[in-house]
């Protein structure tokens, strides 16, 4: 028979010999490493298994429970919606069951094992990345957690639509399925961990209450412990016995919740002759368990935002959201009038990893009615950009068995989801005033702030209050667009910015020089999302957004300046068009530059065409359809500077002749370091090098006939290959030198 790992995920293998109805199955193989991952890295902090447990199990309940609003009779196995913890000292166990919505054997087989999701790969990574395992929950994968305290655990399952199921592991890359038959589960699921011998901590009453108050006090159904009490009873022998057999009798049946006396000592009354006075009432300490109710607590929303401490707001953030951290910053409200709502938006202090991933679960806000929950993926309830917001909505108005659809044309939803966003509004607002949190608010989220400039145009203006770039004169702080107007010089009517890979790259572009030289401040924006942002932007405080790199670029000149500009333009008209003609389609056109100092020339992009770094960005974009490419791609203006010496030169070269061969060679090279300076790819790179090392050769005043044609050649025989698509010339340059 093969090993367990050998069965490929999903497939089960061989029924095992002694029971026939037992399947054996291999994790698949991430999930695998990740079990003993788990089990083998050295971690203190074990407890988040509980949570994990149970946020797991209030999830299977709310599941229920939606299904319920619209068909009730899914409740008629177990009306009541609990979650309950049993720990078994004498087994060593620990059980906590939940009445949610319960596994199918499809169910079991796919989320318990074989089918590894994103956040697999991922949390591994994390781990290697120094993260720590009680990130474990954000990943989705929090059930593995039971292993950091069990080496065999057991899942019970029953789900309306199917059998009873026992599924069972004890990692080492396999897991068992098997029928079952428990009448004390009619729905639901019910976990039991054999704990490890260092972890029966976790057996203790104390400990299972500090956990859950810390980690679960907010989860949203009553969590039961079962706990142990003791009480006196007075009883005559009698009964006494009578209880003592009955005791006897219900041992086998130790799940049962109600109360069990267990007859253990007897306080015996002074008495000496028992036999006299049968009927005399004697004290015993019975021994009795009880359902204890660990959480309380209301609803933290439907409290007075005044009674609640930032440490009660913390705790409700981290049961909301699986994070191990606290928020950044909350905002509980009420809106009541027409239409009455409750909500509390968190905003957190990172971004989630899958946080782009097309994937991914819609939004973070928790949706309730009338405290009743009722889905936590209502794509209308708040703008994608905001996905990143988590909290809850609970809304008196809407209908308890809404549907997804209903709820889509819903105009109270279209209430709230403006209600939301304006309050996220407020709480950016907020964050703003601190200089720190704001900071770091940014830095994971300036992304999704971009996309809301680029998607929500009732927001954008103050969306772009929140923007921060590094400018020419911000040095290596940030700046607002507000302290940018407020540097503008007194002539100066647009806002100038550059976009570029990176900070380095622009600041010295060419096309900023005159800016720059001018007084002007220029924004760098180096995130690929600015592309998108500022297409949509276009203005701030009644100042156009212009870009320095496309064309048409004017700067507020004085009369002399102009007067200079116009008289180059006639003087160099010659030189553009002799250009133009050499470059042909290269190029829409050739003009005579105003932005330009200490470069001899630039390539500018059409005012409405992609800029070179758009192009980049879209290049790179692998699985993009190519046709667009063709349309959109930047069409490029080359600019020359009249002032420059090279530009001067190539003019009295060209006036000259201008079917000069030099000419022809030179400008093609002008243009194609251009395109290189510009940010711009060479569709030909190596004809490029080609005419490099033919400059390289004069100016080392090298005899093409010097130049051996092959490093082992007998002597230099050989011709040298004509320029133009030589692409031996670079090696033989390294022989030179
Ligand atoms: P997550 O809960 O984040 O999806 P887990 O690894 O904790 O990741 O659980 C994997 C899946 O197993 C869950 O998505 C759910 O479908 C199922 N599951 C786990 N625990 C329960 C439970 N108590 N009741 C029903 N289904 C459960």
């Amino acid at each position: 028979m093969p090993e367990p790992q050998e069965a490929a995920p999903g497939e089960p293998q061989e029924a095992q010999m002694e029971e026939a109805e037992v399947e054996t199955f291999a994790f698949q193989a991430e999930i695998a490493q990740l079990m003993s991952l788990i089990i083998n890295t050295f971690y203190s902090n074990k407890e988040i298994f509980l949570r994990e447990l149970i946020s797991n199990c209030s999830d299977a309940l709310d599941k229920i429970r939606y299904e319920s609003l619209t068909d009730p009779s899914k409740l008629d196995a177990c009306k009541d919606l609990h979650i309950r913890i049993v720990p078994d000292k004498e087994l060593k166990t620990i059980t906590i069951e939940d009445s949610g919505i319960g596994m199918t054997k499809a169910d079991l087989v796919n989320n318990l094992g074989t089918i590894a999701k994103s956040g697999t790969k991922a949390f591994m990574e994390a781990l290697q990345a120094g993260a720590d395992i009680s990130m474990i929950g954000q990943f989705g994968v929090g059930f593995y957690s039971a292993y950091l305290v069990a080496d065999r655990v057991v899942v019970q399952t029953k789900h309306n639509d199917d059998e009873q199921y026992l599924w069972e592991s004890s990692a080492g890359g396999s897991f068992t399925i098997k029928n079952s038959n428990d009448p004390t589960l009619q729905r639901g699921t019910r976990i039991t961990l054999y704990m490890k011998e260092d972890q029966t901590d976790y057996l203790e009453e104390r400990r299972v209450k500090e956990v859950v108050k810390k980690h679960s006090q907010f989860i949203g159904y009553p969590i039961k412990l079962m706990v142990e009490k003791e009480r006196d009873r007075e009883v005559s022998d009698e009964e006494e016995e009578e209880e003592k057999k009955e005791v006897e009798e219900k041992k086998e049946d130790e799940e049962e919740n109600e109360e069990k006396p267990k007859v253990e000592d007897l306080d015996e009354d002074e008495d000496e002759d028992k036999n006299k006075d049968k009927k005399k009432k004697k004290k015993i300490k019975e021994k009795y368990t009880e359902d204890e109710e660990l959480n309380k607590t209301k609803p933290l929303w439907t409290r007075n935002a005044d009674d609640i401490t930032q440490e009660e707001y913390a705790e409700f953030y981290k049961s909301l959201t699986n994070d191990w951290e606290d928020h950044l910053a909350v905002k509980h409200f009420s809106v009541e009038g027409q239409l009455e709502f409750r909500a509390l938006l968190f905003l957190p202090k990172r971004a989630p990893f899958d946080m782009f991933e097309n994937k991914k679960k819609k939004n973070n806000i928790k949706l309730y009615v009338r405290r009743v929950f009722i889905m936590d993926n209502c794509e209308d309830l708040i703008p994608e950009y905001l996905h990143f917001v988590r909290g809850v909505v609970d809304s008196e108005d809407l209908p308890l068995n809404i549907s997804r659809e209903m709820l889509q044309q819903s105009k109270i939803l279209k209430v709230i989801r403006k209600n939301l966003v304006k309050k996220c509004m407020e709480l950016f607002d907020d964050i703003m005033e601190d200089k720190d949190n704001f900071k770091k608010f940014y830095e994971q989220f300036s992304k999704n702030l971009k996309l809301g400039v680029h998607e929500d145009s009732t927001n954008r203006k103050k969306l772009s209050e929140l923007l921060r770039y590094y400018t020419s004169q911000s040095g290596d702080e940030v700046t607002s667009l507000k302290d940018y107007v407020s540097r503008m010089k007194e002539n100066q009517k647009s806002i100038y910015y550059i976009t570029g890979e990176s900070k380095d790259s622009v600041q010295n572009s060419a096309f900023v020089e005159r800016v720059k030289k001018r007084g002007f401040e220029v924004i760098y924006m180096t995130d690929p999302i600015d592309e998108y942002c500022v297409q949509q932007l276009k203005e701030y405080d009644g100042k156009t957004l212009v870009c320095v790199t496309k064309e048409g670029l004017e700067l507020p000149e004085d009369e002399e300046e102009k007067k200079k500009l116009e008289e180059s333009k006639a003087q160099f008209e010659g030189l553009c068009k002799v250009m133009k003609e050499i470059l042909d389609k290269k190029v829409e056109k050739v003009v005579v530059s105003n932005r330009l100092v200490t470069s001899p020339c630039c390539i500018v992009t059409s005012q409405y065409g992609w800029s070179a770094n758009m192009e980049r960005i879209m290049k790179a974009q692998a699985l993009r359809d190519t046709s667009t490419m063709g349309y959109m791609a930047a069409k490029k203006h080359m600019e020359i500077n009249p002032d420059h010496p090279i530009v001067k030169t190539l003019k009295e070269k060209a006036d000259a002749d201008k079917n000069d061969k030099a000419v022809k060679d030179l400008c093609m090279l002008l243009f194609e370091t251009s395109l290189l300076a510009s940010g711009f790819f060479l569709e030909d790179p190596t004809s490029h090098a080609n005419r490099i090392h033919r400059m390289i050769k004069l100016g080392l005043g090298i005899d093409e006939d010097d130049i051996p044609t092959e490093p082992t050649a007998e002597s230099g025989t050989d011709e040298m290959p004509p320029l133009e698509g030589d692409e031996d010339d670079a090696s033989r340059m390294e022989e030179v030198d």
